[in-house]
């Protein structure tokens, strides 16, 4: 698929959309946390809200606590993310990483493509010595953000100060190559258009025909409070976009209806135009709701097993690989081995 044929996909009708992205397949969710350690940044992008709140670091020992916390509650993935804080570093991460590894079977999947690029910088070691000693310490997966959209000219306007989309586009490659999976997301609805909506589909899927790295996909339909900006995306063109994606990124294995960022509403919607994962459970997150997410903090398994049958699919709890670990089939649990 051509950058021109998948813009042309955003001008079709919603309902052709997803007539095209029409399956029956199980959709999958999985017990997580998210874990935000510190809002201190000095990148201040214009489109964040995270960093202009109450400024907050976590210790190493209150992250582990968290984790593991969050571990004996039955969480499988642990999601840890922050900001480009410069009083923390390579350090910081390898003993919080090494110490929730020791004590837990949960997978870390943490620091985005942008926090990588920004510590190791600061540190002044190369990506893959700051990725080979986290993956060591216990690092399994590179969370998806800061990708917003992956054209320099619109990431000049939203984000000056973060990595060019190259940048990002090399750390995913480089942990792809040394054994770490990655997500990626997709910031959309501010300044950019659809042709650079679907430049960034087309390079996540051109990296992924090379090194089959990434796990999911996450479009993030932006928020605008507390951000410079007043834009936000309608619910048609979030469902369009998520279609767009599915029909694009057919070698991800999964697209997220991220419920924080869509709403329970949207997202259940979503499930039938191309989304086939809720992400989690999720607890205490952070970011979007400083932007102006108004959705729970965090759901219990059960609410997401009905937001699925709702949307007349079957929920399946998996691993933070995207295994199948169980099918709620009716009232029936089937465990998958
Ligand atoms: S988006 Fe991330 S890098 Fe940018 S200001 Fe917010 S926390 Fe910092």
């Amino acid at each position: 698929m051509s950058i021109r044929e998948i813009e042309e996909l955003f001008r079709k009708d919603l309902h052709e959309l997803g007539y095209m992205v029409k399956n029956s397949e199980p959709v999958t969710f999985t017990i997580n946390a998210h874990i935000n350690y510190s809002n201190v940044c000095e990148t201040r992008c214009r489109i964040c809200a995270y960093h202009r709140g109450k400024p907050f670091t976590l210790s190493v020992e209150e992250v582990v606590n968290e984790a593991l916390k969050a571990s004996r509650s039955g969480a499988k993935e642990l999601h840890i993310v922050g900001s480009h804080n410069p009083d923390l570093g390579v350090e910081y991460f390898e003993e919080i990483f090494k110490r929730i590894s020791s004590k837990s079977n949960a997978t870390i999947k943490a620091l985005t493509a942008a926090e990588v690029y920004y510590y190791a910088k600061k540190d002044k070691m190369t990506i893959r010595e700051f990725l080979n000693r986290l993956k060591c310490a216990g690092l399994e997966i590179l969370a998806g953000g800061g990708a917003e959209i992956l054209v320099d000219s619109v990431r000049k306007e939203i984000c000056p100060r973060k990595c060019r989309s190259e940048e990002w586009l090399r750390i995913m490659k480089i942990a792809h190559e040394i054994g770490i999976k990655s997500n990626a997301t997709m910031l959309f609805g501010h300044l950019e258009s659809f042709r650079h909506r679907a430049i960034h589909l087309y390079k996540l899927r051109k990296l992924q025909e090379k090194t089959k790295g990434f796990l999911a996909f996450i479009p993030l339909p932006f928020h605008p409070e507390g951000t410079e900006f007043s834009f936000k995306p309608s619910p048609v063109d979030i469902l369009k976009t998520i279609a767009v994606s599915r029909l694009v990124l057919s070698n991800f294995k999964g697209i997220k209806a991220y419920w924080v960022m869509l709403g329970l509403e949207l997202a259940e919607i979503a499930l039938s135009y191309g989304a086939n994962d809720l992400d989690g459970t999720v607890g205490k997150e952070r970011i979007a709701h400083s932007a102006g997410a108004k959705t729970p903090e965090g759901l219990g398994k059960e609410e997401l097993i009905k937001i699925i049958r709702n949307a007349n699919r079957i929920p399946a709890e998996r691993d933070a690989f995207f295994n199948i670990l169980k099918i709620y089939e009716d009232r029936e649990v089937r465990i998958c081995k």
